[in-house]
């Protein structure tokens, strides 16, 4: 069985080196993969290091590009809108919670408040719910 143990200090220093390393002059998605690549070409690291690695790169990437409304967009199998995140889908998680905006509790009520005035100013209401964290 692969050793699945995480060495953080390692991966630091990987994530240091691929983000130095990044080749000039390129477009965000380039960016990404030449730091993907350098990560996978990186000896010291485990192969579960690297997918370690990369699945957080992926999520941050996600977050900053769905607050930025930017990058690559894909359709979603479930809802067939047009998503940016690679990890999960902007759209239908959106739709899910207001699904269930009648279970929500007071305690709840500022996200409430700002996800209904998100419909159109998603970017805001990212942002804001991101400073509160
Ligand atoms: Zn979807």
């Amino acid at each position: 069985m692969e050793d699945e143990s995480i060495r953080i200090n390692e991966i630091s220093d990987c994530r240091q080196r691929a983000i130095i390393c990044k080749e000039p002059n390129l477009n965000s998605s380039q960016i990404f993969k030449s730091i993907c690549n350098t990560i996978i070409n990186y000896p010291h690291l485990t192969k579960h290091e690297k997918k370690y690695l990369i699945n957080d790169l992926i999520r941050i990437r996600d977050a900053q590009n769905v607050i930025e409304n930017t990058g690559e967009r894909r359709k979603c199998e479930y809802c067939n809108n047009q998503v940016i995140a690679i990890t999960y889908c902007e759209s239908c998680i959106r739709d899910y919670l207001e699904r269930d905006f009648s279970k929500w509790t007071a305690g709840r009520s500022y996200i409430l408040k700002n996800l209904k005035n998100s419909r159109t100013t998603d970017e805001k209401w990212l942002k804001n719910d991101k400073q509160a964290m």
